[in-house]
């Protein structure tokens, strides 16, 4: 996405609709890499514009991805999320917390071809699945915690028969 000023002047010159509502939710997402959701962006503008539907919120994103100033994609969460950034880049996505992150280069920066299998080209998403270093953490401790469980159990399950034999 462009310096709002910039982005504000090229869709005017467009004939794209640029109100003061507009103006604050381009605020609010340039240069925002959480890749939020439409909801996310409207809960965080809702303190400033307790007006703002989450229907002009979706307008706006729309409007901007169609004009190619905004990444729109779906992460696999079942929710659509915006990017300012509309450079090549790939998304680094946690499959355990959802979280999303821009990769570092070169990941998602190939250059794409203009045509595949009979289709023109326009644009690529790239998702890189994986645990990112939080849930590393929270998934090792999990393991160890579940292997003394096991440990336990097995104690426990080879307890009654040495009991039993000794009691013969
Ligand atoms: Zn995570």
């Amino acid at each position: 996405m462009r310096p709002v000023e910039e982005l504000i002047e090229r869709l005017q010159a467009r004939g794209g609709k640029v109100t003061p509502q507009r103006v604050l939710i381009y605020r609010a997402l340039a240069g925002d890499a959480s890749h939020p959701t439409a909801e996310q962006l409207h809960a965080r503008l809702r303190g400033l514009l307790p007006h703002l539907s989450l229907t002009t919120v979706y307008a706006a994103l729309n409007d901007l991805a169609e004009a190619g100033e905004l990444r729109r994609f779906s992460s696999g969460d079942g929710q659509v999320h915006y990017d300012p950034d509309t450079r090549p880049h790939a998304e680094l996505v946690c499959v355990r917390c959802a979280r999303i992150e821009d990769a570092p280069a070169p990941h998602g920066q190939a250059v794409l071809p203009e045509r595949v299998g009979g289709f023109r080209v326009v644009g690529r998403t790239e998702l890189i699945h994986g645990l990112c270093p939080e849930c590393q953490v929270a998934v090792d401790a999990q393991d160890a915690q579940d292997a003394l469980a096991a440990a336990a159990l097995e104690a426990e399950t080879q307890r009654p028969e040495t009991a039993a034999g000794g009691s013969r």
